[in-house]
């Protein structure tokens, strides 16, 4: 027993240090990841269920370093801890409001476009003043940019409804992100105007064999609805998760409509094809 206690404790250690060394490979990456242009959005379309139309685009980073690719699920966290998601931050910022100009100047799209931002980026105090410089240097409507954060943002409440004001003010939309995944969902929609409430994928998950968690989802679709707000499902996956959903005025993202793609495949696929 004692052997097998000792192996086990090597295999712990084995793995432990391939954990260190695998994070300290993919931080100094990340260190240099924008000098060296590696990041790319990838578009996710968010379609009106009832008439199948798109309404609007998440972007969702990715980055694709020497090694091989890294999932955002990987290096967010990594970038949140380090400090390194302030400048990928703006790099994302930029990026978007880059494209919906390059869109908007050639015809293709007027669709508002999400992108997700951290709480570290929120505590920021040039936040606002640095998005407002963006909306100036690519002369883009305001309404077109969404800002995605999570209930995290919410811990110094505050501060945070402060700068959310503000970007409204500057007609910025405002989503909330995997609305229900945590537990402080409701007090956060207590405390301040949003735009968009986005349904957290482990709600739509199991309703199709769980008449709770259907309950629930219908629940809070209806308290968005009664803020007046849009409400956005995702991780649509199945056919019947539509069916079900069909009747209740929200929009659908997930890889049932279609995975995040590169541009070029979205105005191909999308765009030109008019849906
Ligand atoms: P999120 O903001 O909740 O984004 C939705 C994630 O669910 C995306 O994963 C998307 O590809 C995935 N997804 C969409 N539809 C489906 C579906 O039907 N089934 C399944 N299984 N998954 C689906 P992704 O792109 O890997 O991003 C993961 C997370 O990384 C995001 O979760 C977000 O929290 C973070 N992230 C991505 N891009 C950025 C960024 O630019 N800035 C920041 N701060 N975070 C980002
Ligand atoms: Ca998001
Ligand atoms: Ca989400
Ligand atoms: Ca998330």
């Amino acid at each position: 027993a004692k052997e097998k206690g000792k192996n086990n404790y090597q295999f712990f250690t084995q793995d432990l240090n391939q954990k260190v060394v695998r994070k300290y490979q993919v931080e100094s990456a990340l260190r240099k990841a924008i000098a060296k242009d590696e990041f790319k959005f990838h578009y996710q379309p968010q379609v009106d269920l009832q008439t199948e139309k798109l309404v609007g685009l998440e972007a969702l980073l990715r980055w694709n370093p020497s090694f091989g690719p890294v999932s955002p699920v990987e290096f967010i966290p990594i970038a949140e801890e380090t400090g390194l998601i302030l400048p990928i931050g703006e790099w994302v910022l930029e990026e978007a409001c880059r494209q919906i100009q390059e869109w908007k100047e050639c015809g293709k799209l007027g669709v508002r476009v999400s992108v997700n931002v951290s709480a570290r980026q929120f505590r920021d105090s040039q936040f606002n003043r640095k998005v407002e410089a963006l909306l100036k240097k690519y002369r883009i409507d305001a309404s077109q940019l969404e800002i995605e954060i999570t209930e995290s943002v919410m811990m110094n409440i505050e501060e945070s409804s402060k700068v959310i004001r503000q970007l409204r003010e500057l007609g910025l939309k405002i989503a909330i992100d995997d609305f229900g995944a945590g537990y402080s969902s409701l007090t956060v929609i207590k405390n301040i105007e949003i735009d968009t409430l986005k349904i957290d994928k482990s709600l739509i998950d199991d309703m199709l064999n769980n008449s709770r968690n259907l309950s629930i989802l219908k629940a809070i679709i209806s308290v968005g609805k009664g803020l007046d707000t849009l409400v956005v499902v995702e991780g649509i996956e199945k056919e019947e998760q539509v069916e079900l959903l069909k009747g209740f005025g929200v929009i659908g993202q997930g890889y049932f409509y279609s995975r995040p793609m590169p541009p070029a495949k979205l105005e191909s696929d999308w765009i030109e094809a008019g849906r």
